[in-house]
């Protein structure tokens, strides 16, 4: 018989396995680690979300429903999406249900490309990036963003890596694993950099509500879309969901937000591949949209206060640490330990028990740095960031 290897798809044997959840099985079972890690809420989702969720069923909706999602889910994200983002569309025909973000990024990947075809992201960056374009025979081409310039994507860096066959710029603001927020001056340039290359621009804004630009990092400042810039609409998948600022990860719910001709191609795929979004999941994200901007707000104030004594921390320990505008990740340079961000990682892991992810497994760019998820609780992150001094302290 044929070895199993060797029948495993040559694109599925070209990508590697996540480099988080790789470091995160060193995590298992060991009961003391503070886990800094997965990037997720430590909140659980509000009641009256998951009250819905249970009410859904228990009306006995266990059905499927449209393969674009529930109409009166996809008319609350149309006046929602038009609130948060200044940018309207047509809950009918430019709205896509999917299950979570990650089955979006998967389905713009396969609907917009044919082999060869160049996507431009910005690194450090989302781990799923890379593999989603190379799973739909995409050559994915990184520009690398660096922390002395806070991690600004900058536009003649796009400039220089388009050719004839790039199709499609992929963004991400706020920014996992750094936390950066895009000026605007810089997202006008880009935008017209698109327009002039003909581009498309898939805009990956999951982290849009988690702002901390306003007063001494507390208040919300304001997120800017690019689809919103005059003439992006038209050339934008903005993607989005209830993961992370609803804090509804499990529910396992996104959606797009595209002209109809896109849509449409996606929508083809998620019908063959998902049939649908579950119906208690987006139950309950009616009721996220309609009734959940409160508790939103009181999380997002709980990271805010988190993040200030994150950064406080980081600078009374002498690691310098760019300060995010945005989601709930600290990226701090660590490059003066002399320790490659992997065996920092390691070394705090193995002599303090805190987990933080190696800055690498988001791409080349982020060597030298690591990621701390400070969604965990204000005592849990005052422990984690003493066990860190005593690290650092002995480096
Ligand atoms: N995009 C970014 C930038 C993320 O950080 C994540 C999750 O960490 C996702 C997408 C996936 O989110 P979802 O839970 O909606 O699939």
């Amino acid at each position: 018989m044929k070895p199993l290897e060797e029948r495993i798809a040559k694109q599925v044997k070209s990508i590697p396995r996540s480099g988080i959840r790789d470091f995160f099985e060193l995590v298992q079972g060991r009961d003391d680690v503070i886990s800094l890690g997965v990037g997720e809420p430590d909140f659980c989702a509000p009641w009256h979300i998951r009250e819905a969720a249970i009410f859904s069923l228990e009306q006995g909706h266990t059905s499927y429903t449209s393969n674009l999602g529930l109409l009166s889910l996809r008319e609350c994200i149309s006046k929602y999406v038009t609130k948060q983002f200044d940018v309207t569309y047509d809950p009918k025909t430019e709205i896509l249900v999917t299950v979570g973000v990650s089955e979006a990024l998967d389905l713009v990947c396969r609907a917009l490309l044919n082999p060869g075809d160049e996507v431009i992201y910005h690194e450090p960056c989302y781990v799923s990036y890379n593999p989603s374009i190379a799973l739909a025979y995409g050559v994915a081409v990184p520009v690398q963003t660096k922390v002395e310039d806070n991690f600004v994507l900058k536009a003649e860096d796009v400039a220089a890596k388009i050719t004839d066959k790039t199709r499609i710029l992929m963004l991400n603001f706020p920014t996992n694993p750094t936390g950066a927020v895009e000026p605007v001056e810089e997202l006008e340039k880009i935008a017209k950099l698109v327009i002039e290359n003909d581009l498309l621009v898939v805009s990956d804004e999951i982290y849009s509500e988690l702002l901390y630009n306003g007063d001494g990092g507390f208040e919300r400042g304001e997120h800017v879309s690019i689809a919103s810039l005059p003439g992006m609409k038209e050339r934008t998948i903005l993607l989005h969901g209830f993961s992370k600022a609803f804090a509804m990860t499990g529910f396992r719910l996104g959606y797009s937000c595209a002209p109809h001709v896109l849509t449409e191609a996606m929508m083809k795929i998620h019908q063959y591949s998902m049939l649908c979004a579950p119906i208690m999941s987006q139950n309950a994200a009616i009721e996220a949209l309609k009734h959940g901007e409160e508790e939103m707000e009181k999380m997002r104030r709980a990271y805010a206060r988190r993040r200030n004594l994150v950064l406080k921390r980081f600078e009374e320990m002498g690691v310098p640490c760019f300060a995010p505008g945005g989601a709930f990740y600290m990226f701090p340079d660590i490059r003066k330990f002399g320790l490659s961000s992997s065996e920092f990682a390691l070394r705090l892991l193995e002599e303090e028990n805190v987990a933080v992810v190696p800055g690498n497994a988001f791409g080349e760019a982020g060597e030298g740095c690591v990621r701390a998820c400070y969604a965990t609780s204000y005592e849990k992150l005052e422990v984690a960031l003493d066990r860190i001094a005593s690290f650092v302290s002995r480096l």
